[in-house]
């Protein structure tokens, strides 16, 4: 459960996170749907785009329409990059939404299932960001403002000390807008993943000791050791009063999510290596091989997924 940031919060919020180019639109602090239905407690962030493109956006987010009244979104990010804050409260950018999506954000589960029936209201429980993309297949979103939706995002996870998946897109919330965005969302989660895991000053491809040396077992076997140690913290927290905790599991569920991750790859790779070199010299046919590679594949993905389930890890 997390009680909304405030107007003042959240710009704080994302400066820290490097999002220097901000429009604060005209009274967007106090643009909200509130007299009409609850806003909060707080769960998730979701991703949309706006299937349309040009400057009219930004306005036609904070006013709506007659039939779908504004605000519709907390914020528009334009495809220069640039991020309207449009909104403070409970506005009009999800709708109803599927249990299990919502239950997969609620709960930060790796998984993000293909939405059910729609069940609740969306727009109680989570923020909106409305992405400048048309939506055609192939519309790329340029580099500039895909970072800025990661950092977006980030900067809402990292203050209320949720991992990456608490992201959500509109496409996974609803069957209603199965395109919405077309970005692939593990890749997006990813990468605010990667985002939580540094500090809040990071940019891409920065570099440091941490990530030009290879990881080894002993490194490994450490930082696993360092996440439970985290967590037993968390478990008993000293005093009711010190925030530091919640920072701390932050970092612990983003540790977790990398290092899943990596496992899994890494799991894969070596499945692929031990099928291939069980084939050569076998005489079976390219679709034999890639069958079986396929298979290990699968085998490998599976098994690190069971073993880090079954692990007890929080
Ligand atoms: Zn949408």
């Amino acid at each position: 459960m997390a009680a909304p940031m405030t107007p003042d919060q959240w710009l704080k919020a994302l400066r820290e996170e490097g999002v220097t180019d901000i429009v604060e639109m005209p009274g967007w602090r106090t643009n909200n749907r509130n007299h009409v239905a609850a806003w909060g407690p707080v769960h998730a962030t979701m991703v949309h785009h706006t299937a349309g493109e040009g400057s009219g956006l930004p306005n036609f987010c904070f006013n709506g329409t007659s039939d779908l009244p504004g605000p519709l979104c907390h914020d528009f990010l334009a495809r220069s990059g640039r991020l309207y804050l449009v909104g403070n409260g409970r506005t009009n950018h999800a709708g109803r939404v599927a249990s299990n999506a919502y239950d997969a954000v609620l709960n930060e589960r790796a998984t993000h299932p293909k939405p059910g029936p729609d069940a609740l209201d969306g727009n109680t429980v989570s923020y909106g960001l409305e992405v400048e993309n048309s939506g055609a297949v192939g519309r790329d979103w340029p580099a500039k403002q895909y970072d800025v939706a990661v950092r977006v995002e980030a900067a809402r996870c990292r203050h209320h000390g949720w991992s990456a998946d608490s992201v959500w897109a509109h496409k996974e919330a609803t069957r209603r807008k199965p395109v919405d965005p077309r970005i692939p969302m593990d890749q997006f989660r990813d990468d605010v993943a990667e985002r939580l895991a540094h500090d809040v000053s990071w940019n891409p491809g920065d570099t440091n000791q941490e990530e030009d040396m290879p990881i080894t077992d002993a490194d490994a076997e450490k930082i696993a050791r360092k996440v439970l140690t985290i967590d037993g913290v968390i478990a008993n927290p000293v005093s009711g009063t010190d925030n530091s905790h919640i920072a701390l599991m932050t970092s612990a569920r983003n540790i977790e999510i990398v290092v899943r991750r990596l496992e899994t790859k890494e799991a894969a790779q070596t499945a692929v290596i031990t099928a291939l070199a069980s084939k050569v010299g076998s005489g079976d046919d390219t679709a034999e091989i890639v069958a079986a590679v396929q298979k290990a594949i699968a085998d490998a993905v599976i098994k690190v997924d069971v073993d880090i389930n079954g692990g007890g890890a929080a």
